[in-house]
């Protein structure tokens, strides 16, 4: 006769690299150990989104009243200059600190049997680390309004015509 088929189903159907087994810290408050995974995320904002499995290393610390998660994370991300709309790749590096409460508040996260969901913090803090207004570099010269030319690489000689309203143009045009 196999063991109770509940406690594996749990991990069956809500099979995740983020869901991490914390039986042994529960019955043992005060002991931690390291952890660490990685893990499939989906994060994006208008100029900057993770594009790999993101890393998390980390210690789990078991509480009496819950398990403490406290862990670097480290996301592949691919942002856009907010100026010049150069493209690259970087690594995000982030940190999550989190408790699962055996008997959380509201809006807290909560350790279900002897589990915990990690899921939701570490995607919380991907999120807030994507940077809303990417630069290449501090001083990015952007690029020309009028002839779209990237004035860090090829500084365009500006245009004669900045000043003249289009109806001036027009007159040129016209018989006196
Ligand atoms: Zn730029
Ligand atoms: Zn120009």
């Amino acid at each position: 006769m196999p063991n109770s088929p509940t406690l594996v189903s749990f991990a069956t159907v809500k099979s995740s690299p983020f869901l991490l087994d914390v039986g042994d810290l529960l019955t043992h408050p005060g002991d931690n150990r390291p952890v660490s995974f990685t893990a499939p995320i989906e994060a994006a904002v208008d100029n900057a989104a993770v594009i790999g499995p993101i890393d998390v290393d980390g210690r789990l610390e078991g509480l009496t009243d819950g398990v403490y998660l406290k862990a670097v994370v480290e996301a592949p991300a691919r942002l856009t200059c907010n100026r010049c709309l150069t493209d690259w790749e970087e690594d995000l590096q982030l940190e999550v600190r989190q408790l699962f409460a055996r008997q959380p508040d509201e809006d807290g996260y909560a350790v279900d049997e002897h589990w915990i969901d990690t899921e939701g913090p570490i995607h919380d803090e991907v999120m807030l680390a994507l940077p809303l207004v990417p630069l290449c570099r501090d001083d990015c010269q952007g690029i020309c309004a009028t002839c779209g030319a990237d004035l860090n690489t090829s500084p365009c000689q500006g245009h004669a015509d900045d000043e003249r309203s289009p109806f001036e143009a027009l007159k040129d045009l016209l018989p006196d």
